[in-house]
């Protein structure tokens, strides 16, 4: 299936839904029709009731292979990944072994991915204490950028930096002109004990909203010194927002993320001893992230990104229910899209303004614009197909992680992925998987 027609009365075309042809050829999209344009000999596949539109592109999703490939690794996250209409992911430098902090490890890294990409897949390089010799090489051997921890990453073979690391190194990020993601939080041991690790109200205090705010101006000061591009991966606390406002009016260096689960889950219901929802920085209070929805809905997230981080039930402490020891991170790769319009059915939010968020700004954040994320004459044919009012009941069958722990277990969501292109090859058909290994490992150049 080199060349054919993909048809739909809402094809997502420079933000808004029209009725279009989209012609299919080696990969790309030759060109795009308006209404319905059969080409005799060429298969039309006529998706007219659903909406037809790039493919997501998720900049920040930890994958953890090689070394910890019993968290996830390549074959299931990417799967999992295109079962969700993702079509493009940027796989995060930790929880591998080797962490991606040399070039050699990287070299490592894609060895591993080899073969094993349902989509396609590009990498950030990791910033530790003892790279910074290695930081310009690995920059040069393309990475989409460099992320650093201001405080302890969960892996020992990550530590955190100091702004003194960051000092140092700001000068070769304003050379490469690639963007430092910062994961921004700053203990302050301002913080109250722990009487009940199982208790989710101690586990949320024990990583305050000014552990955010606190690193986050520590983040804009790095850029406005610099002037380099820095990205605040998965900001949480509202309260950092207005100063994030206020720095983004002098400088368009800066820029935010958040991820669904600050979105669709709220502090007061999350049920003491489940760990299942553990993340950091956390899931904060009902408050704050009706907040952070208001502040998407008025443009303030530059695009979202799933910072999907699973591992195996026993490192969650799914058993013992323990806060404090179980492994920080969210397993959602496969339904982000679903949660967000689900969000936005909820908060009458038009999807046309959601979706940017997760294809075409994504792209113009990674410097891949010109080729994806959107549906356009020459770029990829990168295309998700979905029913935005169709239900799905989430049960562990259909769940493509490696492991079925998410927090999005028995949950209903509006927004099915019927099928998924990568590359021009379908690689999802009627929900089901059907194709293999059509991702392509993306360099950034
Ligand atoms: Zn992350």
């Amino acid at each position: 299936m080199k060349e054919y027609l993909i048809y739909s009365k809402f094809c997502f075309i420079e933000g808004s839904f029209k009725e279009a042809t989209l012609h299919i050829e080696d990969g790309q999209i030759a060109s795009i029709y308006s209404g319905l344009n059969e080409i005799n000999g060429l298969r039309l596949l006529n998706y007219s009731e659903f909406i037809v539109m790039p493919g997501i592109i998720d900049p920040h999703v930890h994958i953890n292979e090689p070394g910890r490939t019993s968290w996830e690794g390549f074959d299931t996250a990417t799967k999992a990944a295109a079962l969700g209409g993702i079509t493009t992911l940027i796989e995060m430098p930790l929880n591998s072994d080797p962490v991606t902090t040399t070039v050699e490890a990287f070299d490592i890294k894609k060895e591993a991915a080899q073969n094993k990409l349902h989509v396609n897949c590009g990498f950030y390089g990791g910033l530790i204490p003892s790279n910074l010799s290695e930081v310009e090489a690995l920059l040069r051997s393309g990475v989409f950028g460099l992320k650093g921890f201001f405080t302890h990453s969960g892996i020992d073979e990550f530590p955190n930096i100091t702004k003194a690391h960051l000092e140092a190194v700001a000068p070769i990020l304003k050379h490469t002109n690639l963007p430092l993601l910062l994961h921004c939080e700053l203990d302050d041991h301002q913080v109250p004990d722990v009487n009940d690790p199982r208790s989710y109200s101690a586990y949320l205090n024990s990583r305050p909203k000014h552990w955010e705010t606190l690193a986050i101006e520590l983040a804009m000061e790095i850029q406005a010194t610099y002037n380099i591009k820095v990205h605040i991966v998965h900001l949480s606390a509202a309260s950092a927002l207005e100063g994030i406002k206020r720095h983004k009016q002098s400088s368009t260096g800066l820029s935010v993320e958040t991820c669904p689960h600050y979105l669709f889950f709220n502090a007061e219901s999350i049920p003491d001893g489940s760990p299942i929802y553990k993340c950091a920085p956390p899931i904060r209070e009902k408050q704050n992230n009706d907040q952070l929805w208001k502040a998407l809905e008025n443009g303030e997230f530059d695009f979202i990104g799933s910072d999907h981080s699973p591992a195996p039930p026993v490192i969650k402490q799914l058993e013992s229910g323990d806060f404090f020891k179980a492994w920080g991170g969210i397993s959602g790769l496969q339904f982000s899209l679903a949660v967000l319009n689900t969000l936005a059915k909820k908060n009458d939010f038009p999807i046309d303004k959601l979706l940017p968020l997760m294809t075409s700004r994504p792209a113009q954040f990674l410097g891949i614009e010109h080729k994806k994320g959107l549906l356009k004459q020459g770029y990829d044919a990168d295309i998700t197909v979905w029913d935005a009012q169709q239900s799905i009941a989430i049960n562990e069958d259909m769940i493509a992680h490696r492991h079925k722990a998410t927090p999005y277990l028995g949950r209903t969501l509006f927004g099915k992925v019927i099928h998924t292109f990568v590359n021009g090859h379908q690689i999802v058909e009627n929900s089901e998987f059907i194709k293999r290994s059509k991702g392509t490992l993306l360099l950034k150049k």
